[in-house]
């Protein structure tokens, strides 16, 4: 078996496939909740591009593909996870 093949997932955003490398994965986890890039469960996946990551539905289209109500806590850990994800100086300098 040669294993070259990425493994290709579709964005909830902008639907479009890309390298699961280059998305960031969101997995509703049995036990831990809503974790970031690990975990068992249902995922899904979001692009890094900064219209996705900015997508004022992105919270529709999570609590729709995860089947699940989001707390508004995970929102403020997801906008910093995507943060840490782009490489955006800090806004003002
Ligand atoms: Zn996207």
């Amino acid at each position: 078996m040669i294993r070259q093949t990425p493994v290709m997932r579709i964005c909830i955003s902008c639907r479009k496939t890309y390298d699961r490398k280059h998305l960031i994965k969101i997995t509703k986890d049995q036990k831990q909740g809503l974790i970031f890039q690990e975990g068992m469960g249902r995922s899904a996946y979001i692009c890094k591009s900064k219209k996705c990551c900015t997508d004022s539905k992105i919270k529709k289209k999570l609590q729709k593909a995860l089947k699940t109500s989001l707390e508004p806590e995970f929102f403020n850990i997801f906008e910093k996870e995507i943060t840490n994800y782009n490489d955006y100086p800090n806004k003002g300098i």
